[in-house]
């Protein structure tokens, strides 16, 4: 069983928060672990070897990432970028779902991170879809806008620190084309959105997230630039459709 709980689903439902251990299990091997990538499953498992469990668990969950692959082959998404990489899992999930002259930016400051995944992108064969960029998103973002990448991406999945959603939106808007998706992770933050400070109080390196990821959702529900939904898969994806 511990080895299902070695991503941030895994660790809330632990805790009884979206969803029962049962059931996760039962998603996991029943359709998620079935259908992973090889490359995917050694990524992962190289994930847990290196970085143990607790840190592994900023890896997207098999089921987030299968879910995000089916919806990049709907749209028929070419050009693509992902804020916060870390070893590369939900990287190398986008990378496999984009037809072969697609392409995906990653960005992260860490690029040891990127290298502990980046054999098991190389065995996939789709490293030339991927462009790495070590450096902070935020100028990042801003050197995209000034390079004229304006209105071309067709979607973006944002995974970074949490303290800068609505900063990285209001650029994402800009680079987003009409009709392009921005989808971001981990908005229902281990469940702590619904709990009270009085009552529910999980560890506070865990807690501090929770207010951002409040912020954030605010921000998101007034705003009328986008449609947009929360998926209470994974630990919450919120997916904006670009107006
Ligand atoms: N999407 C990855 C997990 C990303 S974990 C997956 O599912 O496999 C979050 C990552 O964001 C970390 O690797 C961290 O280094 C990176 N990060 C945090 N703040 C950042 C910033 N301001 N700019 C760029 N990367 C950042
Ligand atoms: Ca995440």
């Amino acid at each position: 069983m511990d080895e299902l709980f070695s991503n941030r689903e895994g660790s809330s439902a632990q805790k009884g928060l979206l969803k029962s251990p049962a059931l996760l299990k039962y998603i996991f091997e029943r359709s998620g672990y079935p259908k992973e990538h090889e490359q995917l499953k050694q990524l992962r498992e190289i994930t847990v070897q290196k970085y143990g469990v607790n840190r592994s668990t900023m890896s997207v969950p098999v089921d987030e990432a299968q879910f995000l692959s089916i919806l990049l082959k709907i749209m028929n998404a070419k050009k693509t970028l992902e804020i916060g990489v870390f070893t590369g899992y939900s990287l190398l999930s986008t990378a496999l779902a984009l037809p072969s002259d697609g392409k995906i930016i990653g960005i992260d400051v860490d690029r040891q991170a990127y290298e502990t995944g980046l054999p098991f992108i190389q065995k996939a064969g789709v490293e030339h879809k991927i462009d790495f960029i070590q450096t902070d998103a935020l100028s990042a973002l801003h050197d995209l806008i000034n390079g004229k990448h304006e209105e071309t991406f067709d979607y973006v999945f944002v995974d970074a620190d949490k303290k800068n959603f609505i900063k990285y939106h209001e650029l994402l808007l800009k680079l987003v084309k009409k009709g392009g998706i921005i989808a971001y992770d981990n908005t229902l933050w281990l469940g702590t959105v619904a709990m009270s400070e009085n009552n529910d109080k999980i560890e506070d390196s865990l807690w501090q997230n929770r207010e951002p990821t409040l912020e954030f959702n605010n921000y998101i529900a007034n705003d009328t630039r986008i449609e947009s939904t929360i998926l209470s898969i994974a630990d919450g994806v919120t997916l904006c459709r670009c107006l």
